[in-house]
């Protein structure tokens, strides 16, 4: 039995095992060096010690073994006891299968398990356990009693680990194990633990990760004799996977954490992501809300990070941490579960196919931009409602009683009959009034890659003719304000854009697609050449990388040993200050390798140059180039953020509005 002769066994490693200074100090003149002593075989016990060493760092982790073992036999219900944040008693209680009484010494046995036989076990294990130490390796270094009644025997039997008793007891189906007074054979590894509060904090933390795997699953965490948390099983039968899904994760990281978020679903060759992932502006300061599980278990692992990272790449910038939960499903021999002692890392046979997976399924997801999904539900962060699968409305209809004007409704600005004028013919643009123009006029360039919510002119007159704001996610142009933001009139509510941020995203997403396509942008050459006094080294990149700039759409060549001319621009950025775009697009090219330059750097240069385009602040936009712009963002992928991850629109509803003014109370 493994806890039979403990504090022997104990006195023994101390003797034998190096960096245990007390004995060795007290020992240090009669004990021979390590070296000196003869090679011999280390008791069970402190094999087992040893071992715990890997598996058993902290309350917390015996929390995870225990819960992984209740999940394996099958359990709906599991409740966690603590006291002391877990070092004085931890004890999880589980209606699964039961451990039948002749095998409950074997349970605490080292690499004794039911869970797998042979190697082909191995290769293909679908339990959380498989290695059959955890119970011994927490029998080791804790105060163990073990209680259990399978199905088909009367009683249930308690097996006391240190005294290797066994007795009937009365206990309903399932299983208890209690962990008393952890590492109290070993108190060198006690001192390394810290506040109760701060193992509590773990060992709910595990809870919470099994949780947030399991939603069929019932769980309860007491401490002190307190209720923590209860989170009831949302998968029930009749309910969808993906609600119960969202309903656990509300219960768990809170609902505020699930309404600015969106579903994944998405197969690639074997694999399967699915999960929630957190929108640009839920972002955190730290990583403590991005979890990951492969077939079910909780891991680190970097590739599905990177992969995650890469996605966010292009919506979040700086060192915010997307939050996340990720539930990855593959084929379990395309997996090596078997290379970390407490199973929280694994190894892929090929990281590549994970790798893209995973990037795929996010990338999708955050491309698509939200403002046609805006529910016609209350929201008090942006976006929010449409993230939730429970609340949706692809279809927003006019729900809110003033929502319905009438015919007498002032007419605030005229229906945009067809856009295609505004995207495609710059003579439209010229067109428009421009009653103070300090800057570069704002161009509605051609766009729309995917046209979602593009409607018909006629359409758009219909709706405007019958009273009602047409369907379009982000509205109607109502007026700008202070030069920077767009007001609009949906169906929700207003709509507020920052005019500079939404046209950037515009511009930038534009440049890309060009690129990717393997084209250089198209070129706009200058009636006026733009001439301007360079420096040495921007003579220098602007020779050295010509192939770049063409590549960009950019043509600037020396006319003296210290002027620069600039000949042609994209025609993306025709309207933008041609010197300055040159400069600091040399600037860019200067800052990296020049061989990687247009893969690694592109989409850096790409997104300055697109600051270039974009419609600056306190440039007055006519309501049909405001109409314009919402049209563009609603059919331009990751519209919703700008090229730093600031969000461009926000709705206000009229909800929100109604409140504001204590209206309705
Ligand atoms: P492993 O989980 O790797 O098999 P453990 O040491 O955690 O190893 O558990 C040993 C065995 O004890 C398990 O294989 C299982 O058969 C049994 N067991 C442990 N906990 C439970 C439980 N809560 N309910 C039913 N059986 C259990
Ligand atoms: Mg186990």
């Amino acid at each position: 039995m493994a806890s039979i002769g403990l504090e022997q066994a104990f006195h023994k490693q101390r003797a034998i095992i190096p960096g245990l200074p007390t004995i060795c100090a007290v020992n240090a003149p009669t004990t021979p060096s390590p070296s000196s002593r003869p090679i011999r075989e280390l008791p069970d016990e402190l094999i087992s010690q040893i071992a715990a060493g890997e598996i058993v760092e902290r309350p917390a982790s015996v929390v995870r073994e225990l819960l992984d073992n209740a999940l394996d036999a099958g359990a709906s219900q599991v409740t966690v006891r603590l006291l002391a944040g877990g070092v004085r008693l931890i004890a999880i209680e589980d209606n699964g299968s039961g451990i039948a009484q002749a095998e409950l010494p074997l349970a605490l046995r080292r690499h004794a398990t039911s869970k797998i036989a042979n190697l082909h076990d191995l290769e293909t294990v679908v339990t959380m356990g498989f290695r059959g130490e955890a119970l011994a390796a927490i029998c080791a270094v804790s105060d163990t009693a073990l209680l259990s009644r399978p199905e088909g025997q009367e009683n249930a039997f308690l097996l006391d680990a240190r005294s290797g008793e066994l007795r009937p007891v009365a206990r309903s189906l399932g299983t208890t194990v209690e962990v008393k007074e952890l590492f109290y054979s070993t108190p060198a590894r006690r001192k390394f633990l810290k506040s109760d509060a701060t193992e509590l904090a773990h060992c709910v933390e595990m809870v919470r990760r099994q949780a947030l795997a399991r939603p069929d699953v019932s769980f309860a965490i007491w401490h002190e004799g307190k209720l923590l948390a209860q989170w009831r099983a949302t998968l029930v039968p009749g309910q969808s996977g993906p609600d119960a899904l969202a309903r656990r994760l509300a219960d768990v990281l809170g609902p505020e954490w699930v309404t600015p978020s969106l579903a994944i679903q998405h197969t690639e060759g074997l694999v399967t992501v699915t999960g929630r992932i957190g929108l640009p502006e839920a972002a955190r300061t730290r990583t403590d809300q991005q979890f990951v599980y492969i077939n079910g278990r909780f891991v680190r692992d970097k590739i599905i990070t990177h992969a995650v990272r890469s996605a966010y790449e292009d919506v979040l910038h700086g060192q915010r941490q997307p939050v996340y939960v990720l539930y990855v499903d593959m084929d379990p021999t395309r997996l090596d579960v078997n290379v970390h002692p407490a199973k929280i890392e694994v190894r892929f046979r090929d990281n590549q196919e994970i790798h893209q997976a995973v990037r795929h399924a996010l990338e999708n997801v955050l491309a698509v931009p939200r403002a046609g999904t805006i529910a016609s539900a209350p929201t008090r962060t942006p976006h929010t409602s449409a993230a939730l699968p429970l609340a949706v409305s692809p279809a927003p209809t006019p729900q809110h009683p003033r929502q319905i004007s009438g015919p007498q409704e002032e007419r605030i600005g005229y229906p945009v009959r067809d856009l295609s004028l505004l995207w495609g013919a710059p003579a439209a643009i010229h067109n428009f009034t421009e009653p103070v123009a300090p800057a570069a006029p704002y161009q509605a360039t051609e766009c729309a890659p995917t046209p979602t919510y593009v409607q018909t002119g006629a359409q758009a007159a219909t709706h405007e003719e019958n009273g009602v704001t047409p369907p379009w996610p982000l509205g109607r142009a109502l007026a700008q304000l202070h030069g920077i933001y767009i007001l609009a009139q949906n169906n929700q509510g207003l709509i507020l854009v920052d005019m500079h941020a939404a046209h950037e995203r515009i511009v930038y997403e534009k440049l890309k697609a060009q690129v990717d396509s393997g084209k250089a942008l198209a070129s706009q050459p200058l009636l006026i050449p733009a001439t301007f006094a360079a420096t040495a080294q921007e003579l220098v990149i602007a020779e050295e990388q010509t192939a770049t700039l063409h590549l960009l759409g950019l043509e600037i060549t020396a006319i003296s040993a210290k002027t620069l001319t600039v000949r042609a621009v994209p025609a993306t950025l025709a309207q933008s200050d041609a010197v300055a775009l040159a400069r600091n697009v040399l600037e860019e090219l200067a800052a990296h390798n020049a061989s990687t330059v247009v893969q690694q750097a592109q989409n850096e240069i790409l997104a300055r140059m697109a600051c270039h385009g974009a419609v600056r602040a306190n440039r007055t936009l006519t309501l049909e180039e405001m109409n314009a712009l919402l049209r563009q963002m609603e059919n331009t992928q990751r519209s919703d953020q700008c090229n730093h991850g600031r969000p461009t629109w926000q709705q206000l509803s009229l909800r929100e509005l109604d409140a504001l003014f204590l209206r309705g109370r």
